[in-house]
């Protein structure tokens, strides 16, 4: 058992108020850590701690605040073992996963954003009498990132980066489920001289340390990821406040599959689209959508390649699913099954919580679910699980296909199946989603925009987005 601290103005420390909260390993069900339970007073101290830090960071030249990211950058690459270890303990999540994409990309986000501090540039607009307007972007000041815990430093450093990258001095919270590597990270900052206050990590639940963040007047911008219920929430305290929000929150991604496609590599990577991470990533897809000539044969393959994925300890590199992510994640995605079951569906494959013995007794492992026979209409297919739980359903033409794509109030990343590339693209203009996939799924770029239409969020993250999300477009005319 060990404790976890705040880091804020470079030192590291506990709650004012002393109190902690437990911290649990998904693989065993057991208390493994605490974590500060931080609260208003913590956020005070470190809004201090920021405004103090944020002249000298907004002033420094943008050369020498990259330097200091891409330092960030190759200490968390150093750290890869240790990090994607805590990962994996923390999440449920096997550690090959932590290490192959979790960490690397982590360290990834803060070598892209500080080499784009250098390069960010802003735009000139000459009128015709001679005179010029330039456009100054100046940093915001103090901002608030909040993020969940299924990417937990993945998601966590993709927020900060291009806050510091843009001059601005942070206030974050990691998600109180999964702390650890943002504690791991916070003493990697220290050691990589990140000027004290620039960064503070202030640990705690969304109730104490995540809604004081969203209410305190000196913070003006919040990014957020996470639930839709909690990205409404975060809403209604910041809207009146005219903060800058932008919000990542949740999806219920179709995975279009098409009678054209290239078969066996479809099946694969849509069986991976489905159940990366236990399903745990707000872009796997959960609603399989099959071109009715291809259906039956479809699905064969798709379960039969759903049952060889191990389900066990995420220690093991053969386990290709862990534990899911807290003992209450387990239940829901178990009613859902329920609630599946009671809808008419019938399930293919899992459907059950899996005991994989040893010291995983007690884990909260759930095996990968396949259902079908369940129209587009019902709360199964309109309701985001978050978990190893995928439906599959058939679709006549593609106007079918695209309207049972956007029926949900969810419109994240979609992915198409085909190798008409004629169809595919004018197909995706028709999606309402924010991110289409044509053979290919999770392919990252970071450079371009990232987030969600309708309930899915609002506003984008990724590159100049984000960049410009985390400044102040000032317009300066100089008359001729
Ligand atoms: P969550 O909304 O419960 O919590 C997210 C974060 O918000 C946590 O740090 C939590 O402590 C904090 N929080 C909770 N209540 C708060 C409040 N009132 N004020 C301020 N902060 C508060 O989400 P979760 O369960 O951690 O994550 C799962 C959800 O995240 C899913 O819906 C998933 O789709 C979504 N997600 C979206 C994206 C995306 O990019 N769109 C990426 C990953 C996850």
């Amino acid at each position: 058992m060990f404790n976890l601290q705040n880091y804020i103005g470079g030192e590291l420390r506990a709650a004012r108020s002393g109190e902690y909260l437990h911290n649990y390993e998904p693989a065993t069900g057991a208390v493994y850590s605490r974590i500060p339970a931080s609260g208003p007073a913590d956020i005070n101290d470190a809004v201090e701690a920021a405004r103090a830090a944020f002249p000298g960071w907004a002033g420094m030249a943008a050369r020498d605040r990259g330097a200091h990211m891409l330092r960030v950058a190759e200490l968390v690459r150093q750290n890869l073992d240790r990090l994607a270890e805590a990962e994996s303990r923390d999440n449920g999540k096997p550690v090959w996963l932590a290490r192959e994409v979790d960490i690397p990309r982590a360290s990834e986000n803060f070598r892209f954003f500080g080499t784009a501090a250098e390069h960010f540039s802003s735009e000139a607009h000459q009128m015709a009498d001679g005179s010029i307007n330039y456009t100054l972007r100046r940093p915001v000041g103090i901002v608030g990132c909040i993020s969940p815990w299924n990417l937990p430093l993945y998601l966590f450093t993709w927020k900060i980066a291009p806050a510091l990258a843009t001059g601005n001095c942070v206030v974050a919270k990691p998600s109180e489920i999964t702390p650890t590597t943002a504690f791991l990270f916070s003493e990697l900052c220290r050691e990589a001289g990140l000027p004290p206050g620039v960064l503070n990590i202030v640990h705690g639940d969304g109730a104490g340390a995540g809604s004081a963040i969203v209410s305190h007047p000196e913070i003006k911008a919040i990014s957020f990821t996470g639930g839709t219920a909690t990205g409404k929430h975060i809403a209604s305290t910041a809207a009146p406040m005219f903060k800058k929000l932008s919000l990542e929150l949740g999806g219920k991604n179709a995975t279009m599959v098409f009678a054209d496609c290239d078969f066996e590599r479809t099946v694969k990577e849509t069986v991976r689209a489905s159940f990366a991470n236990q399903g745990e990533i707000c872009l796997c897809g959960s609603r399989i959508l099959v071109e009715e000539s291809i259906y039956e044969r479809y699905r064969d393959a798709f379960v039969a390649e759903v049952q060889k994925l191990t389900v066990g300890d995420p220690k093991e590199p053969t386990s290709r699913q862990g534990a899911l992510v807290s003992e209450a994640h387990m239940q829901k995605v178990l009613d859902y099954i329920a609630l599946a079951r009671e809808e008419g569906g019938t399930i293919l494959t899992g459907g059950k919580r899996v005991y994989p013995g040893g010291r995983c007794e007690n884990g909260w492992f759930v095996a990968p679910t396949v259902i079908e026979g369940l129209g587009p209409r019902c709360r199964t297919n309109q309701e985001e699980i978050f978990g190893p739980v995928v439906t599959l359903q058939s679709f006549k033409n593609d106007d079918e296909a695209v309207a049972n794509a956007n029926s949900t109030q969810y419109g994240l990343a979609f992915s198409m199946w085909t190798e008409s590339v004629h169809r595919a693209h004018g197909l995706a203009r028709r999606l309402d989603c924010g991110i289409v996939w044509i053979n290919t799924w999770l392919q990252r770029d970071l450079r371009t925009p990232f987030g969600g239409m309708k309930n899915s969020g609002v506003g984008r993250e990724g590159g100049w987005e984000a960049m410009r999300f985390f400044t102040e477009a000032q317009n300066v005319c100089v008359g001729a």
